[in-house]
């Protein structure tokens, strides 16, 4: 036994360039064994951890229904509601007859104009309607001026105003007047 191995280390001192290459098929050998046993490891534990049954409270299996469905209620509302605003629902804004109005998009249906108001161009004053028989006209208070009259009452003229600044809308009008004030 004792002389056998004498043997080999004289063997290898004799052949050091052998031994050398013996060594390191060895050492390659081992490592690429370990490596390949790690990634097998690895492998077989994701494996388990997904098919492996684990106990699950019901009140955090129904709370995860739950936060799932409400996630997906959110999901789809928000996505309507950004399909449903029209591009036209930005414009809130224009100058007609010297008046600048403004006015909201009722957030039903985004169609419905709502707050329909006009101010003084020159100093932002809300004008106040003074009507005479079916004739009427918008002042300011704060300047005194009169900005525009006309031949209707106060709620006629309201609509008419909103008739024409929604044509303005649907002829493509008011974006570019919006610009320019
Ligand atoms: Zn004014």
């Amino acid at each position: 036994m004792w002389a056998k191995i004498r043997k080999a280390v004289q063997y290898c001192s004799d052949h050091p360039i052998i031994s050398k290459v013996v060594v390191g098929v060895a050492v390659a050998a081992i490592a690429s064994a370990v490596f390949w046993w790690a990634v097998l490891a690895a492998v077989l534990w994701v494996w388990h951890s997904l098919v492996c049954p684990v106990p699950v409270p019901v009140w955090l299996l129904g709370l995860m229904i739950v936060g799932n469905v409400a996630a997906a209620v959110w999901l789809i509302i928000s996505l309507r509601s950004s399909l449903k605003r029209p591009a036209n629902a930005k414009i809130k804004t224009s100058r007609l007859d010297g008046i600048d109005w403004t006015w909201d998009w009722s957030t039903r249906d985004y169609t419905t104009m709502i707050n329909l108001e006009g101010f003084c161009p020159r100093d932002e004053t809300p004008l106040v309607w003074r009507g005479f028989w079916d004739d009427g006209e918008f002042r300011c208070d704060t300047c005194g001026k009169v900005l525009a009259t006309y031949h209707m009452d106060e709620p006629e003229t309201i609509q008419a105003i909103e008739r024409r600044i929604r044509g303005m809308i649907a002829r493509g009008e008011l974006k570019a007047a919006a610009k320019a004030t």
